[in-house]
Formats: C-alpha cells, structure tokens, sequence
C-alpha cells in the first residue's frame, strides 16, 4: 500500500516525482489544474502532448487512461495526464473514476516515480460531487501495490476539499 498524504495547496507547486494532470481528453489543455499545469510548466509539456495527439492518441486520451510526459518548468519530473469521466446523474461512472488513479500510479511505477501528487480528479468543471469523488480516490489508492511509488500525495484546493479528503480518509482507514 502506498503511503497516502493530504495537504491543501496548488499542485503545480509540489516537488515530487510526478504530477497528476486532471486533463481533457483533447490533451491539449483546458482550465482547472490542466490549466494551471500547462501555465507554469510551459510549452514543453504542451508540445510533447501533441505528439502523443499525432502517434498512438489520435482520437484522443480516453477517460479512465494515463499517459505521461515531461513536467517542463514544474518543480517535478513527469506529469502524468489522465481524464477523469464527467460525472452523470443516470450512469455510475465510478469505475472509470477509479481507473484514473489506477492507471496513473501504473504509469507511475514504470516511470520508477517514488513520490505522485494527485489532484481531486473530475471534482472541477466534471461536477463529481467531491464526497463520492474522495471515496473513490483513496479507496483506490489505498488498495494499490506499486512497486515504486512510495507517496500518494493529494493536494487538495481550498480548505473544504481538504476538510472533505481527511474525513473520508480517517473512515476508511478506521479499523
Ligand atoms: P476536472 O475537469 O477533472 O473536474 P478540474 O481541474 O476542473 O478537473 O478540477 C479538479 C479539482 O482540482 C477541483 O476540485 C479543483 O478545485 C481543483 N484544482 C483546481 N486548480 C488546482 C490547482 N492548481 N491545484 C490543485 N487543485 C486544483
């Protein structure tokens, strides 16, 4: 299990190995942490997504998957992009929820990234209600073996996301 961490601040400020980007499928940039992302790491991370556009991610990066790239300016090594689901009143979308962290902590195992900071993915412009959101994250995260990765650490933004991450999490980890 990896060591789960929560603090409240601004992703693209962590130093860690890899940064989780909450991307659109397009991955060519958009608001939220995306955006943030694109912003302070420059336009090298933006220009190794088109690449991946023009390769094997043609039709685009389907939601639930993760691909990584370069982290440019950012104080880390990679940045790790995966699309959350936007969230359905008539569909449970959860497991492709879940495949986010999932899949970007097996991109981060074989990147050899000890330490992953994870936003709260689809909780933004996707409207996941954020309490559902936290289960499925730290469920998810909880419950991987990587091999590498020893840290999972969520940034949460703004005091509620926070407050809401650490009540979810001492649930989950009550005995
Ligand atoms: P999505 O499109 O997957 O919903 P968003 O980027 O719109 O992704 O939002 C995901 C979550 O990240 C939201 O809870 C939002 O408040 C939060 N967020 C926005 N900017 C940042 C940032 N710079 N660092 C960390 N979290 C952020």
């Amino acid at each position: 299990m990896t060591n789960i961490t929560l603090i409240m601040g601004d992703i693209t400020e962590q130093s860690v190995d890899a940064v989780v980007n909450a991307a659109n499928s397009s991955l060519l940039g958009g608001g939220g942490v995306d955006g943030a992302i694109h912003r302070k790491g420059g336009p090298e991370i933006l220009a190794e997504c088109r690449v991946l556009r023009a390769a094997q991610y043609g039709g685009g990066l389907p939601a639930g998957q993760a691909v990584a790239t370069t982290a440019g300016r950012l104080p880390a090594r990679w940045v790790i992009h995966t699309v959350g689901p936007v969230w359905s009143d008539t569909e449970d979308r959860s497991d492709t929820l879940a495949s986010c962290y999932r899949e970007s902590l097996r991109v981060a195992d074989e990147l050899g990234a000890r330490t992953v900071a994870f936003p709260a993915i689809s909780t933004g412009v996707y409207r996941w209600p954020l309490a559902d959101a936290a289960r499925i994250a730290l469920s998810t995260v909880l419950a991987a073996h990587p091999e590498t990765v020893a840290e999972g650490r969520f940034v949460l933004f703004g005091q509620d996301a926070y407050d809401v991450f650490a009540d979810t999490l001492r649930a989950l980890s009550a005995p």
